[in-house]
């Protein structure tokens, strides 16, 4: 109920935006939404490639339930994950999580819609989309702003459902027509990040990507991103 109201009000704040985008277009703002989208891309390899190699809170066991050999919907399995993942904030239960579809992508792609998105929403997405709305009521905000600012929240809100849909074989239409226009990358070339962890951390269009991959090889040079935080330790 709560989850259906939240994602109630975001989908109308998100639609004032468009209304607002579109009362306001010009030439700059369909500069503007294609920045946005680029920006969300950006942000979303931004954050993936920082928390792959963030370490797990030490001392958690999260080791236990990624290095689990048994079956994963074992009642054995299914409770260790609720104790444990009790144990740590909803932080690192997000650290874990990139963490954990590095083997197991596909577990990804199950995820329910609110799962992928739920958080996003609450943290960024929503607050910023009722700040635009209230900014464009408030003031004059130029068009290419606006344009920018929605396709910034859109793509930042559903970044991780697009991801998700990355490890998925049946996806909606309309995610299958964005790959076909570019606007979302294809599940070949974000395959590419899985092979080595080491580039291509962006998952929406992937426009970002050769960007991310130059700043991860410099921040790896000085000895950033350790590869012993790419699993848990304990
Ligand atoms: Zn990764
Ligand atoms: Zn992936």
């Amino acid at each position: 109920m709560q989850r259906r109201l939240i994602l109630g009000i975001f989908l109308a704040s998100l639609a004032l935006n468009v209304i607002a985008v579109t009362m306001s277009f010009t030439l700059g703002s369909a500069i503007g939404l294609i920045a946005g989208w680029y920006l969300a891309d950006l942000a979303s390899g931004v954050i993936h490639m920082l928390l792959d190699y963030r370490p797990c809170p030490p001392g958690k066991r999260l080791a236990d339930l990624y290095f689990y050999t048994g079956s994963r919907e074992s009642e054995e399995y299914l409770a260790m994950v609720r104790e444990r993942m009790a144990s740590v904030g909803a932080f690192d239960r997000l650290v874990y999580d990139f963490k954990n579809h590095h083997p197991r992508p596909m577990a990804l792609g199950r995820r329910t819609v609110w799962r992928l998105i739920g958080s996003s929403v609450i943290v960024a997405a929503l607050p910023l989309s009722v700040a635009l709305n209230v900014a464009a009521w408030l003031w004059p905000v130029p068009g290419w702003v606006l344009a920018t600012g929605l396709t910034l929240i859109v793509g930042g809100a559903f970044a991780q459902y697009f991801h998700g849909s990355l490890h998925r074989d049946d996806n909606p239409a309309p995610i299958v027509w964005m790959r076909r226009l570019g606007l979302l990358m294809t599940p070949a070339a974000h395959q590419l990040h899985h092979d080595t962890l080491q580039r291509d951390f962006a998952t929406n269009c992937g426009w970002s990507n050769p960007l991310i991959n130059r700043v991860f090889v410099a921040l790896r040079s000085r000895g950033y991103l350790d590869d012993a935080g790419l699993e848990p330790r304990s």
